[in-house]
């Protein structure tokens, strides 16, 4: 995950490692490496230029210069850096309410539905919770049926309503279903578009409107990049969302999204996909992303 960048921080790096005598110059030069590997891995010019900037005054207070090891004393104010920008502390997921009630948003092929599933199997087997999924993708039955054979492989129990093309109502349905069968959390996964379109926010924001969700969830492919923190946008200022869901971690991506998102929409990333399997879901921990982007 990253490799390009953890390379890249790590020559970065290798200039203050290898000296004897550091100077003001060579943690110059170590600086605009780092800002040189974060535009490469994505990141927007402006959130890595202050990044550096928060860096250098940081290196500037704690007299990085003067100290025995001044290499190691910059790797962790970059770490230091780094976790804060990417939200500090992990963030959880909020399971008050009775059902809870979790909204899937994001474009289609982000990864919605695989993640639907698999949040199901995480809060059944790790939270002891009894989930209930809920396919409210009125446009592609296809989706209706992915989310039937997910919730198969679980053991979860998918509701949807063949025919109802009113995604409100079925959600509200689902919600009474789930209340008068015992399900204590329920996953409302929604239809997406290939692009963000007036329609699909219209028929989102009713939905969560209409059921008033204690997690609104954002879901993004991080192999996106940019394009990933252009969408959050968009959804977070109609939605209002809780949290970002970064999947496809596993691929080939250059890390800009993960770094960037909570900067730009000031939401933090709950949890990350890194694979296709069920069992595929971790929590987002901003410490521990920045230590292995850092080696
Ligand atoms: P939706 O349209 O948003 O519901 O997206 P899907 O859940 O159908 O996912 C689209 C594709 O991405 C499917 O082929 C999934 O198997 C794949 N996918 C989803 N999450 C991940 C992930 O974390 N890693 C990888 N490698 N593939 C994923």
């Amino acid at each position: 995950m990253f490799d390009n960048l953890s390379d890249k921080l790590d020559k970065a790096f290798h200039i203050l490692k290898g000296h004897g005598k550091i100077t003001d110059v060579n943690v110059a030069d170590t600086l605009k490496e780092v800002r040189r590997a974060l535009l490469d891995a994505d990141v927007n010019f402006k959130i890595a230029k202050d990044f550096t900037t928060r860096v250098r005054d940081k290196a500037i207070g704690e007299n990085v210069l003067t100290t025995l090891q001044p290499g190691q004393l910059m790797v962790k104010i970059v770490k230091d850096e780094l976790t804060e920008l990417m939200g500090g502390d992990a963030a959880g997921i909020n399971l008050s309410g009775t059902p809870t009630v979790i909204l899937m948003s994001g474009l289609q092929g982000s990864g919605k539905t695989t993640f639907s599933g698999k949040l199901a199997n995480y809060l059944k087997t790790k939270k002891n919770k009894k989930p209930l999924l809920v396919a409210c993708d009125i446009y592609r039955p296809a989706a209706i049926n992915q989310l039937h054979v997910v919730g198969g492989q679980i053991g979860v129990e998918v509701y949807s309503e063949e025919g109802n093309r009113n995604p409100v109502e079925i959600a509200q349905n689902a919600i009474k279903h789930a209340k008068a069968n015992g399900f204590n959390v329920v996953i409302v996964d929604t239809a997406g578009r290939l692009a963000v379109d007036e329609e699909m926010m219209n028929e989102i924001a009713n939905v969560h409107k209409a059921i008033e969700p204690q997690e609104t969830l954002f879901v993004v492919d991080a192999m996106t990049g940019q394009d990933a923190v252009n969408t959050a946008k968009a959804f977070n200022d109609r939605l209002d969302f809780d949290g970002v869901i970064l999947t496809k971690l596993d691929g080939d991506t250059r890390g800009g999204a993960a770094i960037t998102i909570k900067s730009v929409v000031n939401k933090p990333i709950k949890f990350v996909g890194t694979g296709e399997k069920m069992e595929a879901i971790d929590v987002f921990y901003p410490a521990r992303m920045a230590e292995r982007i850092l080696g």
